[in-house]
């Protein structure tokens, strides 16, 4: 149960209490923000609350016949800057509060990013890997037709998250262009190539990542060559950032997934072990590493963690023994904020969420432009502009945590909501 409940966390399969759920923090972090800028009370108002949340039940018939319903959400934050835009998880402890908090980041991350979206975010409350092939394309053309009134590629653009990939995404799409009779591809973003999608969006997250480390490595002034990494969750973002930053000279010291992690000082054999894990399913078992726990690895002395699975994962309990020295977050939300203040007092710099994980959201934005015009980049050109997005985005955000001598999770956050609360001002009220 790590889905964003109060009282509880998962670490693998350790269990620890806090206090606050991942709505409270989004909250708390929202109004944190607004008094650090020039903020209206009245937008502050509106920004505090989803334009909008649906609540869907899901029946599909099981391989065996039998009938059963899952619950669904879609929530859509916020529209001032542009269409909504978010992931759909496919978790069993999903909540509406948690994705009304991942929904308001994404208002955050598109305008940290400073791409023409507002924020939404979907879910459903299931167990992807206890459902066949065909369940879960049943499961995806229900709840894709219990949304279909409010998205659209003007209105709302899902794409995947935890729990979904490309083939969901293609499964929506096509539900989606059968209701309107004709092909829609700009409906979703993280496609498969040969239905329109983008070329290098797979690698998106992790690249922009990345490429916020390295960004991050120049200020701190150290080069990325023989840098020690630990990265937890094993799936699209942390697998993707292993291998990436292998590519820059990394040394993958520690890497996890749900099953528990792997330590190994002298490096972790990233290209044996994805071979591995495309067999087994899990890095649990893989020869060549000592076997840790989810727990050990986020407190392994490295110079780079990369939080990269799932909701508050350092927390005031474990922060005080963290050693790295940078983390970017490539998970959303792995850090309570109890456990900010412990880091920024421990002067651990802290690449945030919606910074260092908006990668994929930039490539989806580019995948949803090419979709509706039709027209198809190469990678090398795909991977150009999103070095440059993520490029200003940093440098956007580094630059006013030193002016106002604020973290870079404040800094990007104010920067964030200072564009949408203009864009709220300029549109005004309606009516
Ligand atoms: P994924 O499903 O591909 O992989 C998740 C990984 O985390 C798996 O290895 C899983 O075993 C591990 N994990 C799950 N629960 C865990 C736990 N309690 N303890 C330790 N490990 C656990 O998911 P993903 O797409 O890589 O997403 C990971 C995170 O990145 C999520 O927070 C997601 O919202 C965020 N994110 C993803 C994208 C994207 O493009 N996929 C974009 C932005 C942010």
């Amino acid at each position: 149960m790590n889905q964003g409940k109060p009282g509880e966390v998962t670490r693998g399969n350790c269990k620890e209490k806090i206090k606050e759920s991942v709505w409270d923090k989004a909250l708390k972090q929202l109004e944190d923000t607004a008094r650090r800028i020039n903020i209206e009370p009245g937008a502050l108002e509106i920004l505090k609350v989803p334009r909008r949340c649906l609540v869907v039940s899901v029946p599909i018939r099981r391989d065996d016949g039998q009938i059963e319903v899952f619950t669904g959400y879609r929530v859509q934050h916020n529209f001032t800057r542009g269409p909504a835009k978010g992931g759909i998880r496919y978790h069993p402890d999903v909540t509406l509060d948690l994705v009304k908090a991942l929904a308001m980041w994404m208002t955050w991350k598109c305008a940290v990013v400073n791409i023409p979206y507002g924020g939404a975010k979907g879910a459903v409350a299931c167990n992807p890997k206890k459902l066949s092939p065909s369940e879960l394309e049943r499961l995806t053309r229900r709840y894709t037709s219990a949304i279909l009134p409010i998205i659209g590629p003007e209105k709302d653009i899902p794409a995947p998250d935890m729990g979904t990939n490309a083939q969901v995404m293609a499964w929506i799409m096509d539900t989606y262009s059968i209701n309107q009779g004709y092909s829609v591809p700009a409906v979703v973003t993280g496609k498969p190539i040969e239905v329109g999608g983008s070329l290098g969006r797979d690698k998106a997250t992790a690249r922009g990542c990345l490429y916020t480390v390295m960004d991050a490595a120049k200020k701190l002034d150290f080069t990325l060559e023989e840098r020690t990494m630990a990265v937890q969750g094993y799936g699209n973002v942390g697998r993707n950032m292993a291998e990436l930053s292998t590519g820059q000279g990394c040394r993958i010291i520690g890497v996890s997934d749900i099953n528990g992690g792997l330590y190994n000082p002298k490096g972790i054999d990233i290209t044996r072990l994805s071979r591995y894990v495309d067999e087994a399913g899990t890095v649990f078992g893989f020869t060549d590493a000592d076997s840790i726990t989810n727990a050990e690895l986020l407190e392994l002395e490295c110079d780079i963690l990369v939080p990269a699975a799932v909701e508050h994962q350092i927390t005031e309990k474990n922060a005080p023994r963290l050693k790295a020295r940078m983390i970017a977050e490539g998970a959303n939300g792995p850090t309570t904020s109890e456990a900010d203040e412990i880091l920024d007092d421990k002067g651990i710099f802290v690449i945030p969420d919606i910074l260092a994980n908006a990668g994929g959201v930039t490539v989806s934005y580019f995948e949803w432009v090419q979709g509706i015009q039709a027209y198809f980049w190469s990678e090398r050109e795909v991977n150009l502009r999103l070095r440059e997005v993520m490029e200003r985005a940093f440098e956007d955000v580094y630059r006013l945590s030193q002016k106002e001598k604020v973290s870079m999770r404040q800094a990007a956050n104010m920067l964030a909501v200072s564009r949408v609360a203009e864009a709220c001002r300029l549109r005004g009220l309606y009516p």
